[in-house]
């Protein structure tokens, strides 16, 4: 036990520590002489007092496995074993880790408990590599917002809540306008530029539950779950207003910007209708924002809607400053 290459101590049937080895050692920062003969183990893994595993076997209480190790990415109780990964605080090595633990009773020859062994491995490099893997699936390599599949998959699930709940969702349609004419002045390495300008714009009018996605080329999509269409309005002009002041030149003129056109729409979901009706819906505000001139927001054709400022000639599509 001392010298395996796996960090593991042991605890005897009163949950003491009989065994502290040298890796677990190493991993802890925590001397074996200041643990041995103790109940202290728990401090050279959390800084708030909890059961480790071992000390969960000990008591029988694997039952409490799940709301102990609730972002436990894997867990099991099998005869008396348990298993688990988890974030653990390591108060002494300075440096929160990833530990994937097993605990393993040993027992007598009539099956009474003897002592509890526990072996700890240090994945917290997996782990980082693991949620950067994720990351990447989910992001938009140029501008870092949420790419077109988390979008996707993010409408889906809101949805789903916003059926459940009966509570509105919005959704926004950012296109920015005469891109290819930027592009065709600036390069495309300069059109990049100009998009991630845009998606921080863009970014820095979300609250915390709101999702804004790079839909596709010069679009992005803006998720807003339980607002109103009149909500959605004031968001989308704020977009449209923050953009307009990066005061990004896009050539067509000595005072000329780069600007955006939105389109908005809401649903209250119901049974029979889907996520893509929304999506149509605020395409079409969008088509409509680009034919009434661009730098514009644009909602539904059949809700007018009572936008404060809004002008009463243009019901639909609307610039509001
Ligand atoms: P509108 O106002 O009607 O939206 O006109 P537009 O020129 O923006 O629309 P169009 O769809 O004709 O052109 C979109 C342009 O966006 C063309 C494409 O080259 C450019 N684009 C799409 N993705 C990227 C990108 O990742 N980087 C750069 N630099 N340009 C992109
Ligand atoms: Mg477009
Ligand atoms: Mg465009």
């Amino acid at each position: 036990m001392e010298m395996l290459a796996v960090p593991a101590f042991v605890l005897d049937k009163e949950r003491r520590v009989i065994i502290w080895n040298r890796a677990c050692e190493r991993l802890t920062g925590v001397a074996a002489e200041e643990v041995l003969g103790t109940r202290d183990h728990w401090r050279s893994f959390y800084r708030e007092a909890r059961p480790t595993l071992a000390d969960l076997v000990a008591q029988d209480r694997g039952d409490e496995l799940d709301s102990l190790y609730p972002q436990a990415a894997r867990s099991s109780h099998v005869a008396g074993q348990l298993v688990a990964e988890s974030w653990c605080d390591m108060p002494r090595g300075g440096q929160r880790r990833y530990l994937a633990t097993d605990a393993i009773p040993i027992l007598d020859e009539h099956g009474k408990l003897e002592a509890v062994v526990q072996t700890l491995r240090d994945i917290t490099d997996e782990k980082a590599a693991q949620v950067a893997l994720e990351q990447l699936a989910t992001l938009d390599g140029l501008t870092g917002l949420a790419n077109r599949r988390c979008f996707d998959t993010t409408l889906g699930a809101e949805w789903s809540r916003a059926l459940r709940q009966q509570q509105p969702l919005s959704l926004l349609m950012v296109d920015v306008d005469n891109f290819k004419a930027y592009n065709d002045a600036n390069g495309h390495l300069g059109g990049d530029e100009c998009l991630k300008r845009i998606a921080t714009a863009v970014a820095s009018e979300m609250r915390a539950n709101d999702l804004v996605a790079r839909y596709g080329g010069e679009e992005f999509a803006v998720i807003l779950p339980n607002q109103s269409l009149k909500g959605a309005a004031i968001v989308a002009e704020r977009i449209r207003r923050r953009v307009e002041r990066l005061a990004v030149p896009n050539g067509r003129g000595a005072d000329e910007h780069v600007t955006v056109s939105i389109g908005a729409a809401t649903a209250i979901a119901s049974s029979d209708t889907t996520a893509c009706q929304l999506v149509a819906t605020a395409d079409a505000a969008l088509y409509r924002a680009k034919h009434m001139g661009r730098n514009r927001i644009s909602l539904p054709a059949s809700e007018p809607e009572h936008i404060p400022g809004a002008r009463p000639d243009s019901p639909v599509a609307m610039n509001l400053s």
